[in-house]
């Protein structure tokens, strides 16, 4: 799950981290108010979505970026103006662009130096590492693609969190003296405790500025939470704006789908992950794109099912549907039911290629042949891949 900047610097205000002042605004109105209230001289206002990139990311039609220094509270006004209801597109928002729904309108902060800072789980050292560089405010991916010793490393245990000697070693890295030491073992001691406490799948904090006054702060927060975790963090699921989500992805969430949308035209519908991935995988062998990974798991029911149809069919891109079930838990004859209902109730605009094998294949091939209903039917993996990517090519 991933929360708002504002949302994310509220937490690490919580933890003591510093942060400039700030203020969320709906409306050009209260984001002048917001301007008054924050005093001047300098603010910068910056569109609220679940995406970075807003800095250098502009609204549709226009060359306002996401992100805009102000001066007086007509100028904030203006910029909260263009902001608002606009799409804005970055580079991690696609095409499309993300609505903008509420600005943060924060007080200027006096920069000396831009740095990165950022938490994730380490599968490979299986703990979490914070990593640091001087080459804050920029595209990180880009730093660790081309000057990847620019990055340095801790790893720290999740029970212990890092010691003083780690924080002192990064920040000599960083190449800070003086107070800013200090300030820097404090802001990094903080978060990565944070982490370890909310849950969190990733921290980032990009640029984490030196301030004039040689302060360490945050200017940016992206954190975003481990799902399975949420459970034991109301507070955090209260911040959850799902109007930022997937809609497809949170209607299959709600039915108990696991969905991914992607970018190519096949639909899938699989029982269990292991499988969905191979058919993916065999998909694209044969030359076809996935429009989506879609596991209904093993026991799905006539519901799932044809609530996971209508997900399928109601993406545009769907030029065919391929259904591969492996009956184990879930019986064929069910899952044939349910195709035959779903058929009836969604209404198919697109070839459907179904390849059933498990429990009571012969019976659920049968309900399938026998209907009225124009599948393709498909005998092993490969001729269900084939037959779906000729199927969607032919659309
Ligand atoms: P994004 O990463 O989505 O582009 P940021 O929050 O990192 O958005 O803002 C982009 C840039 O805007 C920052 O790198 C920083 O230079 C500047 N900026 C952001 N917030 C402030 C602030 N409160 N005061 C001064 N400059 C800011
Ligand atoms: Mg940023």
């Amino acid at each position: 799950m991933n929360i708002h900047e504002f949302q994310g610097k509220q937490l690490l205000a919580s933890y003591g981290i510093p942060k400039p002042d700030g203020i969320v605004a709906k409306t050009p109105e209260e984001a002048a108010a917001a301007f008054e209230k924050l005093g001047g001289p300098i603010a910068v206002v910056k569109a609220q979505i679940h995406a970075g990139g807003r800095g250098k990311g502009t609204i549709k039609g226009s060359d306002q970026h996401g992100v805009e220094l102000v001066k007086t509270a007509d100028d904030a006004a203006r910029v909260a103006k263009a902001l608002l209801g606009g799409e804005l597109v970055t580079i991690q928002t696609g095409p499309a662009g993300q609505t903008v729904k509420q600005v943060l309108v924060e007080g200027g902060c006096d920069i000396a130096r831009e740095l990165y800072l950022g938490i994730v789980v380490d599968r490979a050292v299986k703990k979490p590492v914070l990593m640091v560089s001087t080459e804050g405010g920029m595209d990180i991916e880009k730093v660790a693609e081309e000057t990847p010793e620019k990055i340095y490393k801790e790893a720290f245990l999740p029970d212990g969190g890092l010691s003083d000697e780690q924080a002192k070693g990064l920040a000599a890295k960083l190449g800070l003296e003086g107070g800013s030491v200090e300030s820097a073992v404090k802001f990094m001691q903080a978060i990565c405790k944070l982490f370890v406490e909310q849950d969190c799948s990733l921290a980032e904090i990009n640029p984490l500025v030196v301030t004039g006054g040689g302060d360490l702060m945050a200017l940016d927060a992206k954190i975003n939470f481990d799902d399975n975790a949420l459970f034991r963090h109301k507070d955090i699921l209260e911040m959850r704006d799902t109007s930022e989500e997937d809609p497809n992805e949170l209607r299959a969430g709600e039915a108990g789908l696991s969905y991914v949308q992607l970018e190519g035209n096949i639909g899938c519908l699989v029982n269990g992950a292991g499988l969905a991935m191979s058919t993916m995988d065999l998909v694209k062998l044969h030359g076809g794109q996935p429009a989506n990974f879609l596991d209904v798991g093993g026991g799905a029911n006539k519901d799932q099912v044809t609530e996971a149809f209508r997900i399928l069919l109601g993406d545009p891109n769907v030029k065919a549907v391929l259904v591969n079930i492996f009956g184990g838990i879930m019986q064929c004859t069910t899952i044939a039911n349910a195709v035959l209902a779903a058929y009836k109730e969604v209404g198919f605009n697109v070839p459907l290629v179904v390849r059933l094998e498990g429990t009571e294949v012969e019976e659920g091939r049968k309900i399938l042949a026998e209907s009225d209903v124009d599948i393709i039917t498909a005998d092993g993996l490969t001729d269900a891949a084939q037959k779906v990517v000729a199927a969607a090519g032919a659309a």
